[in-house]
């Protein structure tokens, strides 16, 4: 029986990793974490409204430690401390929804850290994935619009207003 921390949102969702289950590394939340995963989904709630009240899904939440660092995340991610979700395969496409995103982050309508697409695809309108992140409790927001790219082979995280090219 699924667990909700949400109306639409359950633990199992936010906590699964094929890569954790692969290499036999535990991804249970602490309490602090699963409080943090919460904020998460009340996030992703709001999400939810705003792109129509077609479901969501998390293609990855909770990543601690080892199961974070081991498939390549960035070393300060969200994930490790379960403040962060990503999206995938949305009803809408990828990068159409993370436009249609974007301007309620910028409006400080959504409490997002950073919300970062990961690797549109020109030619790909589902390649590619939404990066949401949460500040830590008690802390102000950036409200930071970022894209990360390949660039000459390695990822680099650019603020949305630079030029810039799907690559
Ligand atoms: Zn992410």
């Amino acid at each position: 029986m699924a667990e909700y921390l949400t109306e639409h949102f359950s633990l199992q969702e936010m906590i699964r990793s094929s890569f954790a289950t692969r290499k036999g590394l535990d991804n249970t939340p602490t309490g602090k974490q699963r409080a943090s995963l919460v904020r998460v989904c009340e996030v992703l709630e709001e999400v939810r409204s705003l792109l129509g009240g077609r479901s969501l899904f998390v293609s990855s939440g909770l990543r601690k430690g080892r199961v974070n660092d081991d498939q390549g995340g960035a070393r300060n991610s969200a994930h490790k401390k379960g403040l962060a979700a990503d999206l995938d395969n949305l009803p809408e496409g990828n990068y159409e929804s993370f436009l249609q995103m974007a301007p309620y982050v910028l409006q400080r309508e959504l409490p997002v850290d950073q919300l970062i697409g990961e690797f549109f695809l020109h030619d790909e309108p589902r390649g590619g994935w939404i990066h949401l992140g949460l500040a830590d409790e008690g802390r102000e927001p950036r409200y930071q619009i970022l894209r990360a790219a390949k660039v000459r082979g390695r990822t680099r995280y650019l603020l949305w207003d630079e030029p810039w090219e799907m690559v």
